[in-house]
């Protein structure tokens, strides 16, 4: 019996352990590098344009910007209003649509986390 398609077998491309190009999702990072609200939702993404890395709070709107300066949250977030975009990203200015989240084209790959100097955000389970 052949398999129709990686897809339909019920598999989240999360949950495969082919460690290559596995993005980086919320349960990778390392949560004690983020302190925002306190109850940290975190969203961990790429800008397509720059390749900056970032990760966004959901749970109280704030923008992660800069990871090599973690104690910086000055970044303009807009959480009211749908019609604009939610922020531009702080190195090239690019718009990220309101509801960018739901779009999982921003994530990055664990490689491209590792490659910028982020690896320490990842938590430390997944990198061996
Ligand atoms: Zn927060
Ligand atoms: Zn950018």
């Amino acid at each position: 019996m052949r398999k129709c398609s990686e897809s339909a077998n019920g598999v989240p491309f999360y949950a495969r352990k082919s460690a290559v190009s596995r993005n980086i999702e919320e349960s990778d990072l390392d949560f004690r590098h983020f302190r925002c609200c306190g109850d940290e939702d975190l969203y961990p993404f790429g800008c397509p344009r720059c390749d900056r890395l970032m990760v966004f709070c959901y749970e109280c709107d704030t923008l992660h910007g800069d990871l090599k300066n973690l104690g910086s949250q000055e970044f303009p977030v807009n959480s009211v209003d749908s019609a604009h975009p939610v922020f531009v990203c702080p190195g090239c200015a690019y718009p990220f649509e309101f509801t960018f989240i739901r779009d999982g084209r921003y994530k990055a790959s664990a490689e491209r986390w590792v490659n910028a100097g982020f690896g320490h955000l990842i938590d430390s389970t997944e990198q061996s």
